[in-house]
């Protein structure tokens, strides 16, 4: 049996100002046996589809699989970027010699000039260079997807957790359906309904309502002896795309109208909840002033969750934490290339210095911050990370400087975004993160998945941002009119 791998991801967020183009993947882009050595051990849906194949002696034939490098803050995919890896994907299974089934690795959440539907065309292209067998896909959570993906693959899985730690799971699922379908011991078939439901991330975490409650929904069908996999992706609501929004998908063994039953059930039951998608969440100012309040209780560490951010200079946050004069707490990164390069050419570890740093990127910043402090770490930190995410993923950032501004208050200042999902991203610059209050992470709902079981609280906020957690602030083009709440049917 040969079963062909390839992927093609992207979370396009289309309100970022630059296009991504081949330079952005490229450098990234693995080919054939380095996809398979790239992703061995570390838990991604393309080892989980390895583990799988290999314990059962399937050949694997890896094509080609491209998702854009890190950093930057760019957004539509040129369409020669999205022709060049779609085309060597599809040439790739077309030259492969004799096939059994391909499992693609997608994420669903991109948006590519000239190609409505990204995904879904690609599965289109690669069925016409393998014929009729089994083609099945992984995508992540952020998926916006409709009938057309689930139209042209034989198979759509979805993660089943925000922070996404199944991808290794998600993608042995998709496996296993395989090996059993290409075996003639099941008959895929597939549903999909959209809710008509669009909503932020920061609403997503899987192990809170109202997530927690459709997916409840979703395990309990599971229980099934024909329904083999439930999905439901809320979405990206920073894809100014035609097929925005949630997403329930089905997979039964042969019975498509329990596959309908199942996706009209758990389509009405996330529509009931939708309000829920969309209730207000404190801004910076009131965020910060709770958050102390709850720290002087003795409930820190707490994790401010500025989810808007999307280009990692917003300065909301820091404005606040030094106006109302917080301590105990450090930023992992400002993103501000030429503030770092200022501090990398002209400075060394120990120097103080007095700086501006952040809000240039978007209308949405705020305005640039002076800090004064004193240079504690400067470097390109590597790491390895030690979170349920990415666990033993190998990290090499760009430039980064920490500057501790007393009272245990310290920012980095990076030439990137710079996250933490987990502690490794402080502790390699320099930061005993035991001694930190208050932890202000540019991030949605990932760093749980690691901060909750250090003993940190989530606190997310709403600050402005490319990413908002209210999205009446953006303007969709592309959006039907009846998506809740952001379609012209809702919102004006
Ligand atoms: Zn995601």
């Amino acid at each position: 049996m040969r079963i062909a791998i390839a992927g093609f991801s992207d979370e396009t967020c289309t309100f970022c100002p630059e296009p991504t183009t081949i330079e952005r993947y490229e450098p990234w882009a693995l080919r054939g046996e380095a996809i398979l050595d790239q992703n061995r051990g570390i838990p991604t849906y393309i080892n989980g589809y390895m583990k799988v194949l290999e314990a059962e002696g399937a050949e694997i034939v890896p094509v080609t699989y491209a998702a854009r490098g890190p950093g930057g803050f760019t957004s539509w995919l040129t369409n020669d970027c999205y022709e060049k890896y779609a085309n060597e994907i599809a040439d790739g299974l077309r030259n492969a010699g004799k096939l059994d089934g391909v499992l693609l690795s997608l994420h669903g959440a991109m948006a590519a000039t000239g190609v409505p539907k990204p995904e879904a065309e690609l599965v289109r292209r690669c069925r016409a260079a393998v014929g009729n067998i089994p083609i099945m896909v992984t995508l992540d959570l952020h998926a916006n997807e409709d009938h057309e993906l689930t139209d042209a693959s034989d198979g759509v899985f979805v993660l089943k957790t925000y922070p996404h730690i199944d991808s290794e799971e998600i993608g042995e699922i998709a496996a296993r359906c395989m090996l059993m379908t290409v075996r003639g011991h099941f008959w895929p078939a597939q549903a999909l309904r959209k809710p008509g439901i669009v909503s932020a991330s920061i609403y997503q975490a899987s192990g809170y309502p109202p997530m927690k409650t459709v997916f409840d929904r979703c395990r309990e069908w599971e229980k099934n002896g024909k329904v083999y996999c439930v999905s439901v992706a809320p979405g990206y609501a920073y894809a100014d795309v035609e097929d925005i929004g949630m997403s329930v998908i089905a997979v039964t063994n042969g019975d498509q109208a329990l596959a309908e039953k199942v996706v009209n059930d758990v389509s009405d039951l996330a529509w009931s909840l939708r309000e829920a998608f969309t209730r207000p969440l404190p801004k910076p100012k009131e965020a910060v002033a709770e958050v102390m309040r709850l720290v002087a209780q003795g409930k820190g560490p707490i994790v401010i969750a500025d989810g808007a951010d999307r280009t990692g200079d917003s300065t909301h946050v820091l404005a606040e934490l030094l106006a109302q004069g917080a301590k105990n707490w450090a930023i992992p990164g400002i993103a501000d290339p030429q503030a770092a390069k200022l501090l990398q050419e002209h400075h060394k570890v120990g120097d103080k210095v007095t700086l501006s740093v952040g809000g240039w990127a978007s209308e949405f910043s705020g305005p640039p911050v002076l800090i004064t402090g004193t240079i504690e770490y400067m470097g390109e930190p590597q790491y390895e990370m030690i979170g349920p995410m990415m666990k033993g993923a190998k990290i090499r950032e760009g430039f980064v400087a920490r500057l501790n501004l007393g009272d245990s208050r310290h920012v980095g200042v990076s030439a990137h975004m710079r996250g933490a999902l987990d502690s490794a991203a402080l502790t390699a610059i320099g930061v005993d993160v035991n001694t930190l209050d208050i932890i202000p992470l540019k991030d949605r709902v990932h760093h749980r998945a690691y901060w909750e079981t250090f003993g940190a609280t989530s606190f997310p906020i709403d600050a402005p941002g490319i990413g908002p957690a209210n999205l009446s602030i953006l303007h969709y083009d592309n959006a039907p009119a009846d998506a809740y709440p952001i379609g012209s049917k809702w919102s004006r």
